[in-house]
């Protein structure tokens, strides 16, 4: 869209139109597609954190305003999920703090730390709310791009180091990654700590995807490298993990002065938000090892129901490490630009997709590449399979 339709929005935003998913989804609904575009699971989590959020409404917990850092209960089960999983030890009073969402924990730990100017380094392709946000808290976004490299999206950290400037303030990183399927190594995160205690800079990471590691990867908090502790602000959300995306529970982990500062920026964004749901996921947070297990089991099968028929189907398929997402290589059936193909593919084939140059300033980087989300229903999936056949 140019700036014609839009003719009030602001030069900051001005880039920024309608996002894909708006298009896709209303390209699905017209045409009676299967949409593995846009990332939300089309089952609801588990019944018993959904009896918890009644309870809490019925007894009348959370229908007010909640304190403005989250409701004790929520930044307790919080602190102790990060010790529990990665040995982090948090001060649910001090160091957690309660978001609508991770999209207001990034918007608001931009908003709070940049400076007008400051450059802010962020993996290429990007989340769609990061350069958006980074534009509206007049930082300057400077993409580094993962590469494929052997049948997946990797760093490349001469790149990264490359990237970093006198003007830099911030990385705003991502693993597992959306919409790669990459997760960042051990080594890799090693080499990211060392560069950023190196040249002074704060890290926000969204680890939303964070119990969606597949096969051999692992998932290590940033926060957890030596000399990372105290900057660094580690993002995740209730949404991914627990399959209630409508509920926008999010949370920053971080020092004091960092939280004290992303919670300053947030307080005049929403306040608060989510109050019964925060009851709720404190305690899906308290679930058994044995719900992140089957939920993650649960998704592997998708995931390999998906690529398998999509490698079937003529595509190049790029290995997902972690997240909900397989992003493809449209070349081998003799296409190569992403969007057109994307626009298209609903007509021929009644599927819907996302072309990942939307999430590339190098656009012509991404042109090839397609994601399809798998967190749907098996049987979903298995008829999108079905009807991506015709493509071969
Ligand atoms: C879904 C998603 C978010 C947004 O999470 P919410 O909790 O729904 O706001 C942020 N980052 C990434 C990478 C995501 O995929």
């Amino acid at each position: 869209m140019t700036s014609s339709t839009r003719p009030f929005l602001n030069r900051r935003l001005a880039e920024f139109g309608t996002t894909i998913f708006a298009e896709m989804s209303a390209l699905a609904l017209r045409t009676g597609s299967i949409n593995l575009g846009q990332g939300f699971p089309d089952t609801d989590g588990p019944e018993e954190v959904r009896e918890a959020a009644v309870r809490a409404l019925r007894d009348g917990r959370g229908n007010q305003y909640p304190p403005g850092p989250g409701v004790p209960e929520l930044r307790t089960a919080i602190a102790a999920h990060q010790q529990r999983w990665y040995g982090l030890s948090y001060d649910p009073d001090a160091e957690v703090l309660v978001t609508a969402g991770a999209t207001e924990a990034i918007a608001a730990s931009l908003l709070a730390l940049l400076e007008p100017g400051d450059e802010v380094i962020a993996l290429e392709p990007y989340y769609d709310s990061y350069a958006a946000c980074i534009a509206m808290a007049g930082g300057t976004r400077v993409p580094v791009t993962l590469r494929p490299h052997e049948g997946s999206f990797r760093l490349d950290l001469d790149e990264l180091r490359a990237a970093v400037t006198d003007r830099t303030r911030l990385l705003l990183l991502n693993t597992p990654h959306n919409p790669t399927g990459a997760v960042l190594t051990r080594a890799e995160l090693a080499a990211v700590a060392e560069l950023a205690v190196e040249r002074d800079l704060l890290v926000v990471t969204d680890e939303v995807y964070e119990h969606l590691v597949f096969d051999d990867a692992e998932h290590l908090p940033l926060a957890g490298f030596p000399g990372m502790r105290d900057r660094t602000v580690t993002i995740g959300s209730a949404g991914k993990t627990f399959s209630f995306t409508g509920w926008k529970v999010g949370w920053v982990t971080a020092s004091p002065p960092l939280v004290a500062a992303v919670r300053s920026a947030k307080q005049f964004l929403t306040y608060v938000s989510s109050g019964p749901f925060q009851y709720a996921v404190a305690e899906a947070l308290a679930l058994p090892d044995a719900y992140f297990t089957a939920f993650r089991e649960d998704m592997l099968a998708k995931r390999d129901l998906l690529a398998a028929g999509l490698k079937d189907a003529g595509f190049d398929v790029f290995r997902t490490a972690g997240t909900y997402f397989v992003t493809t290589d449209i070349r081998p059936l003799g296409e190569s630009d992403g969007f057109a193909f994307c626009r298209a593919l609903p007509e021929r084939a009644g599927v819907v997709a996302i072309p990942n140059a939307v999430f590339y300033d190098h656009r012509e980087a991404g042109a090839p590449f397609v994601r399809f989300a798998f967190c749907k229903r098996a049987e979903v999936l298995a008829e999108a399979v079905q009807r991506l056949k015709t493509l071969a």
